[in-house]
């Protein structure tokens, strides 16, 4: 089969090729598994993120992509279901141990066995890939293949962040980043909080027009005062400054919600403009985003088709993964970016 292989850590603005495209043997799968053929793969902002080493593969040569729609074609022998010739999805949770008292308590993302699809095991930018049977999910109908990829992560991911922002409906939240995970969050957003009012915090007037055009009712620039005190922000910019701008427009109590696997350093330097009064003080709460769980996306895609929610998505052919990726680098951003494989 035809496989993209990460082979060691690059530097993407020298080596802009940082994948190869190699030929492997179809994989296995083994007792609790399940043998997939790939039909479309989602790339992800932490694909970049492994690639230039912010979060690095353990092994390589690693295929990359967790945000995959694939169709059962074998099965281990232990596998109940997906039955074979179903269509499923594998997200970014590619296993947990099961057993330690987070996976117990339904917090699998955090557990220290946590593996990442197609940095800890690989993924899906290849035309078949193993997946654990427990953790892949059924895909509703209504999506199609390139419009059910980036639901896996952008969206449920930003779903795990909207819920860990806990805002109820009516209470003013903001966004600050506006990329394929943002903009998918705010369309949910305005499906479970309808009388909240979202406010939208990007660079590119082209992504505030944007924000704006899909319901947002503000949009500004990453360091603009928000018209009114915000009870949650989410931040899903690689950079520091968003974040510190936000934590200035959060009512008392409020909260900022970090989606990011990784930050860059760039600008690191903002972190010194941190002032416990204005950015701290009256109990503002600062939390990440780590991974995600089974339920979250189970959760989500419930959601998802219950919204009709159409991710706008820039699809490119399969041979086209490196430029796909350096898009994202380059922030030519346009919706979620697919690759269609089969
Ligand atoms: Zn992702
Ligand atoms: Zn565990």
């Amino acid at each position: 089969m035809k496989a993209f292989v990460l082979d060691r850590v690059v530097d993407l603005s020298v080596m802009r090729q940082p994948l190869s495209m190699t030929a492997m043997e179809i994989p296995e799968p083994g007792e609790d598994e399940v043998l997939l053929r790939v039909l479309a793969c989602g790339v992800c902002h932490t694909e970049l993120d492994e690639i230039e080493g912010r979060t690095p593969p353990p092994r390589f040569p690693v295929v990359p992509g967790h945000q995959v729609v694939g169709e059962v074609v074998a099965r281990g022998r232990g596998v109940g279901r997906p039955e074979t010739g179903e269509r499923v999805g594998v997200a970014w949770i590619y296993s947990s141990c099961g057993e330690c008292e987070l996976c117990q308590q339904r917090k699998e993302n955090l557990c220290a066995d946590f593996r990442g699809t197609g940095r800890d095991a690989h993924g899906g930018y290849a035309e078949y890939m193993v997946a654990k049977a427990d953790y892949v999910y059924p895909l509703p109908d209504c999506f199609s293949n390139e419009e059910a990829a980036p639901l896996l992560c952008a969206g449920a991911v930003g779903y795990r962040a909207l819920k860990l922002l806990n805002v109820s409906n009516g209470q003013a939240l903001g966004l600050t980043g506006f990329g394929a995970s943002a903009h998918l969050v705010l369309k949910i957003a305005r499906f479970l909080y309808p009388d909240s009012l979202v406010h939208v915090f990007a660079r590119n007037p082209v992504e505030r027009d944007f924000a704006l055009k899909l319901g947002a009712v503000w949009a500004g620039d990453t360091t603009d005062a928000s018209p009114l005190p915000l009870v949650g922000v989410i931040d899903t910019t690689p950079v520091w400054l968003p974040g510190i701008a936000a934590l200035e427009n959060l009512s008392p109590g409020g909260r900022l919600v970090i989606n990011a696997i990784r930050k860059e350093s760039a600008d690191i330097d903002a972190l010194a403009k941190l002032n416990y009064v204005k950015h701290l003080w009256m109990e503002k709460e600062v939390k990440s985003v780590a991974n995600i769980t089974r339920a979250d996306v189970r959760e989500f895609l419930q959601i998802a088709e219950a919204m009709a929610l159409r991710p706008e998505v820039q699809v490119y052919r399969f041979e086209e993964a490196n430029r796909a990726l350096l898009d994202i680098k380059e922030r030519r951003i346009r919706g979620a970016k697919v690759l269609r494989i089969a």
